[in-house]
């Protein structure tokens, strides 16, 4: 079905960034066919955007969907992740919970702009089933972990468990299936080369968390006398099929590394930010070209499945982290939520921007609240004014998935179908908090 959107203020994100402060955009399921002032294309749906903003749908670099019963417990716990969340990740989840907690974020997800999500959890086949069902665009890596966890009864077993999983989901227009060694401290080298082998027959991308924690720097330095960054290049797993989630503590080293090799990464300032860690090298990063996205993290660290609030913390951290107001205009910080994202998880080919021949994965953000007004610049909207709830319209390959404010599925029934599976969880929850 061909769908008009017109009255728009258009950013397209393309290497021009061209804009058109009312233009009209044109696309199908399979592509985009038309982006300008005005088409005599005729379509079976129009839609007045009435000075709404239509861009490219947001691209989330790094996720864990499936932990939506975590979010806000123990938020101001040291060492939380040791001390709280794996204790109770291996005590209380299980597919269901972690089926029906994705589903849910996915919901969260697309009504606040986000079209693509890369993510890494466990249950991988379940949770692109949901993906297929609710039609976003995701990939999904299952995780590899030293200990055996809520789906694999080994250690590693994840590896065994992620190739079956990606052999049978095979290609699939929207979802894509890969591995995801939990951290370069929580894998042995072995094990990362042969989750690279897996990887690279596959063609998709190898995701981890690198260079995130102090002990995680601490160890590599007394055990290798290497960076983690410098450890994975040696393993022969740092190139152009590595996504390194959060990066804070790389150093000019590591960046000239990662852009050598081309490796992408995904930046979680709101994750980072709330944990303490730090505040990533992004300005370098971004002046070497390394390819590099936004991510939310998961719930239980960025609380919201949305990059609005990421855009501002990115342009707020790294204009106060290096004192000057011009770093970082809005322009720039919406390129790294939308092409930018799609260029760290390779997929520009097929999304990010709104060109004739691409993907129809685009939203339109009303400008109606009152926080939306005035507008001169879209971009600087977007980053300073804008907030997830203006988000309006969405489209994933040209379907309409949010129409209006609301999305097509029923998002009450998920939110009492995740509600009543947490039971067990909320208990054993309460139990670890006891001995905390
Ligand atoms: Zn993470």
């Amino acid at each position: 079905m061909r769908t008009k959107i017109k009255n728009a203020w258009i950013l397209t994100m393309n290497g021009n960034m061209d804009e058109y402060p009312c233009g009209e955009i044109v696309f199908d399921e399979k592509q985009i066919l038309y982006v300008g002032e005005k088409s005599e294309i005729q379509a079976e749906v129009e839609i007045d955007a009435k000075g709404g903003i239509v861009l490219p749908g947001m691209v989330n670099t790094h996720s864990h969907a499936s932990m939506i019963p975590f979010r806000s417990l123990q938020d101001d716990c040291p060492d939380r992740l040791r001390r709280f969340l794996i204790p109770l990740e291996n005590g209380a989840m299980n597919e269901e919970l972690a089926v029906l907690s994705f589903k849910y974020a996915v919901v969260e997800m697309l009504m606040s702009g986000i079209t693509c999500f890369a993510d890494m959890y466990y249950y991988v086949d379940k949770l692109a089933q949901a993906c297929d069902e609710m039609g976003i665009r995701a990939i999904l890596g299952e995780t590899v972990y030293y200990e055996p966890t809520c789906d694999a009864k080994e250690a590693y077993g994840g590896l065994e468990l992620g190739k079956k999983y990606m052999d049978s989901w095979g290609k699939h227009p929207l979802v894509t299936l890969t591995l995801a060694p939990h951290a370069t401290n929580t894998n042995e080298g072995t094990i990362f080369q042969k989750a690279m082998e897996i990887v690279k027959e596959h063609n998709t991308i190898l995701m981890t968390h690198a260079a995130e924690m102090d002990y995680e720097m601490k160890y590599f330095k007394e055990t290798y006398k290497l960076s983690p960054i410098e450890w994975l290049d040696s393993l022969g797993c740092l190139n152009d099929h590595t996504l390194l989630a959060h990066c804070i503590l790389a150093n000019e080293k590591d960046l000239v590394l990662i852009q050598e090799k081309n490796a992408g990464v995904s930046h979680c300032i709101s994750s980072n930010m709330k944990a303490g860690k730090g505040i990533a090298p992004l300005k370098e990063m971004v002046a070497k070209g390394i390819p590099v996205g936004l991510g939310t993290d998961g719930p239980s660290s960025g609380n919201t499945l949305e990059l609005f609030s990421s855009m501002r913390l990115v342009a707020q951290s790294q204009k106060t982290k290096h004192h000057d107001r011009a770093l970082f205009p809005a322009k720039e910080i919406v390129k790294l939520a939308t092409i930018e994202g799609a260029r760290s998880l390779r997929l520009d080919k097929q999304i990010g921007s709104l060109e004739v021949g691409k993907q129809a994965d685009l939203i339109c953000v009303s400008v109606d609240a009152p926080n939306m007004f005035p507008m001169y610049d879209a971009y600087s909207a977007l980053v300073y004014s804008a907030c997830s709830h203006d988000v309006k319209d969405v489209f994933v390959a040209g379907k309409h998935l949010v129409k209006d404010f609301q999305p097509i599925v029923n998002r009450k029934k998920i939110r009492e179908e995740l509600s009543t599976s947490m039971n067990d969880f909320r208990r054993i929850a309460k139990e670890i908090e006891k001995s905390l």
